[in-house]
């Protein structure tokens, strides 16, 4: 039984070279459009899922405080 292929996951192929910049740059791209989609966002009513704020003329509102 050979202990060095015991876990090939972690000593294969997947965390080395090109495979771990791709992953590093693919979770940075996706945590700042994260980061940038909860700023630009406004907060909305959790039972409506309306905004709070009329951004646009027309545009409904939650109107669960009233
Ligand atoms: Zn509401």
């Amino acid at each position: 039984m050979s202990v060095g292929s015991a876990s090939p996951v972690l000593n294969g192929p997947l965390l080395t070279g090109p495979f771990l910049l791709w992953y590093l740059l693919l979770w940075a791209t996706l945590m700042r459009a994260l980061l940038v989609k909860a700023r630009v966002l406004p907060p909305t009513c959790g039972r409506c899922g309306l905004g709070y704020e009329r951004r646009v003329l027309g545009e409904h509102v939650c109107g669960c405080r009233d």
